[in-house]
Formats: structure tokens, sequence, C-alpha cells
């Protein structure tokens, strides 16, 4: 028998053994992008040959971060604008420097950028949306990573798109380029109930119906947004929404963070899935999402990022660590949103929250292979006695050594291997001091 790569020696996260034991290492057998099998290493294969061995001896081996948010072109704002309130954040930093200086160039390079931070730090598949998302999607697929890309959709004059009359369209071309992509699958994203109107986020809800793709809105994310949507639709964000008939299985609502018993209601019964960005609602001072909630009420969450400017890194661990605390002192219970808990977020179940569930998200038989390696000869791993314990408190996205996308190696010995760093270091601080020098 021979694979493109063997991983062998590691401790081996899989469903069935989810705290691997230090004394039992195991492998992963990897061929045509899939896992094909693992196991103990007492059961390796005595036949097997692999065109690539991966000794993983002393080493975690775990599925791939899912990042279910993020505007990955953003790094470019990164610490631009801080310590601000959402809409003064937006509207007097964020869209002008958008209108400015958003071009196909700066969201080729700014999207290579925030690729090699996720991929450096555990990611592997990642939902982007933005402007110019045809040259984010061909950055993202560049460098390896699986990806929801979703042209970004608003009713005023946006880079790429200076007439909104054109904006379902350009992303009607958009889906119709990326269909059939290994690693990119294209999406829709609507902006929000405040910035798209009625028509619009219907037309792009439609559009990504027929094209049978993921639809995402930012929702209920300030308490703001909340009473200008009772006072002008005279419900709140999500009964708008539902009314407008776009939350189904296909709508990824961002955020969800103002949401009252009946949102909570009408997420569960739609089938809507919910991306949450705490560091982003904590740096915002947004508020804090329900999340205990929704997963009681059974609606699949994921965890994300948010574009860089909010955050202001894109370290998935970081946002695990934080999701984990922040949802505990809320509610002044240690026991809510136990490490297990969030960790799924971060993995199956963002992985269900893109639609993804069949391909990725763990470690088993058949499932794409996206997994990445964690090295735990470091004195703040050291001694492991539960491993969702140390991944959710105290490991963070410098700890990742290697990293495998679609069976391919993207990353080893924490060297990248897609992507030119030097390269994009130098193009990205070239843009920012484009920004610096105008006033
Ligand atoms: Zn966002």
């Amino acid at each position: 028998m021979h694979c493109d790569i063997l991983i062998s020696n590691g401790l081996v996260k899989t469903p069935a053994s989810p705290n691997p034991a230090p004394e039992k290492p195991g492998f992963v057998i990897i061929s045509n992008g899939k896992i094909i099998a693992t196991g103990p290493m007492a059961e390796l294969p005595g036949d097997l040959t692999a065109a690539k061995t991966i000794d993983a001896k002393g080493c975690l081996v775990m599925p791939g971060l899912i990042n279910t948010h993020n505007h990955c072109a953003m790094t470019m704002f990164r610490g631009l604008a801080d310590d601000l309130p959402l809409m003064t954040w937006l509207q007097e930093h964020i869209f002008p420097a958008e209108a400015r200086f958003v071009s196909p160039e700066m969201v080729y390079w700014c999207t290579k950028l925030a690729a090699a931070e996720m991929i450096l730090s555990g990611t592997t598949t990642v939902a982007d949306g933005y402007f110019f998302e045809d040259d984010a999607a061909r950055a993202l697929k560049e460098s390896g990573i699986r990806a929801i890309a979703a042209q970004g959709v608003i009713d005023f004059p946006a880079p790429g798109v200076p007439d909104p009359a054109d904006n379902i369209r350009n992303s009607a071309q958009f889906l119709e380029k990326w269909q059939n992509d290994r690693l990119i699958t294209p999406g829709v994203f609507c902006h929000s109930p405040y910035t798209c109107n009625a028509e619009t986020i219907r037309k792009g809800k439609e559009l990504a119906r027929q094209s049978r793709c993921l639809f995402f809105i930012h929702v209920a994310e300030t308490k703001t947004e909340l009473a200008q949507s009772c006072r002008q639709h005279g419900v709140s964000p999500v009964r708008y929404l539902h009314q407008l008939g776009v939350l189904d299985e296909g709508t990824v609502c961002v955020h969800c963070v103002w949401l009252d018993a009946g949102d909570l209601e009408l997420l569960r019964e739609s089938g809507a899935s919910v991306a949450s960005c705490p560091k982003s609602n904590m740096k915002l001072a947004s508020g804090i999402a329900p999340v205990d909630q929704l997963l009681e009420a059974g609606v699949v969450v994921g965890l994300g990022t948010d574009g860089c400017a909010s955050n202001n890194n894109l370290d998935m661990f970081g946002e695990i660590s934080c999701a984990a605390k922040l949802h505990k002192v809320h509610r002044l219970d240690p026991t809510i949103l136990p490490a297990a808990t969030v960790l799924a977020m971060a993995t199956t179940g963002g992985a269900s929250v893109l639609g993804l569930q069949g391909k990725t998200g763990e470690l088993t038989a058949g499932k794409r292979a996206d997994i990445i390696i964690i090295d735990l000869q470091k004195p703040h791993l050291t001694p492991m006695y539960d491993v969702n314990s140390t991944l959710v408190y105290t490991a963070s996205g410098s700890d990742v050594k290697t990293s495998i996308i679609d069976g391919h190696l993207i990353m080893e010995n924490q060297q990248l291997l897609t992507i030119e760093l030097a390269e994009v270091l130098a193009r990205v601080n070239g843009l920012a001091r484009r920004i610096r020098s105008t006033p």
C-alpha cells in the first residue's frame, strides 16, 4: 500500500479518541487529499510506503481550525482606528478608508497576509467576505487554504462596484467564475440590514439560493442596530430578515449579539446558523452574544475572528480561549461553554456553519485531510492531562508547527510553503506607507 503523506508517532485527536493518551501514539494516512485511515501505531499496515512521512513524536495531531467570519483584506487597517464605538468606527474611519484605499492590488496582498497569519496559527478553513472578492479568492487559492469567499454587497458606491444597481449582477458573475473549485467555494455577503435595503437582501438571497451557495449577513451586532430596526421596521433585525424570507439552512447570521427569545426561536426553526465573534464584539463594546442559549436551542454556532481592524489578530486559538472565558464571566457560571464545547465550535461546529460538515472539521477516514500538528514540547503545554483543556486555555497559534490542507503540505516546521512571506510583508508595508502619508 502506498500513500501521499503518513503522519506517524503523534497523539491523534479523533472523534473516537478526543483525549489521546501520551503513551498511545498513532498515525494518519493521507492520499488524494483525503484521510484514508487513523489508528494506533501498533496497527500501522506493515507494507505501507509514503511519498512523505512526518514524524509527529511529542506532537498533537488534530483537525485544523475553522474561522467562520473574516474580512481578510482588512489586515490593511489593523490598528488604524482603535478604541471607538462601532458606528463611529465604521462611518468615520473604516468606510472612508475603504473608499480611498481598497483596490484589487490591496485586496490581493492583504488577503495573502491574512492567509499567512491564519495558516501559521492553525486555521485551515476561512469564510471571507469583502469587495473585489475575485482577487481575495485568487490570493486564498494560491495560499492553499480552504475558503468560502463571499462577494460583499452594500447599497452605496463600493470598491469595484461604483453603481450599487450592479451589485447583484457583479455577485452573479463572481459565483459563476468560482463554481466547482477544489478549495474555494463562492458565496454572497450582504453587509447588514442597515446598509442593504429589503430588495437588495431579497435579491442577494435569491441569487445564493439559485447558485446553491451560502448567504452571509451581519445581524443584531449592536444595541443601536436593534433600536434602529425597531424604529424603521417595527421588529428586531432577526424578525426583519425572517419577514424578508432569507432565514434558512443556507444563511449564516454573523454576530447575533442582541437577540430575544423570539429571535432565538426563529433562528432554531429556520435552520440558519450563527458565526460568533467574541473578540470583535468585546473590542467594539457591542455586547455578548447568548451563545450558551443558542447552543441549547440547537442552533449551529461557529467562531470567527471578524476582520483584523476589529480584533486585531486572526489567531483562532485566541478566539477559542476568549469565547470560553467571556461567557463564563458573563453568566457568573464557570460551567458554561466547557473546553470541549468551545473547541467543537471551532472545528465540527464551524464546518456545519459553512455547509462543509461532510468534508472537514474532524479526523475521520473519508474526510478531506485538513490537519494541524501542535508541538507539545513546550513549558506552557506541560503537563497535559486533558487535550481540550490544554488547547482552549493554554495553547496559542504560535504552537502550530505543521499544516496540511486538502491533503497538501502547506506549512512545515513553521515555514510557509505556499506564500512568499517576505514579499507579502513588503507589499503590505508599501500600501500602509501610502495610507500613513495621506492626510
Ligand atoms: Zn464582519
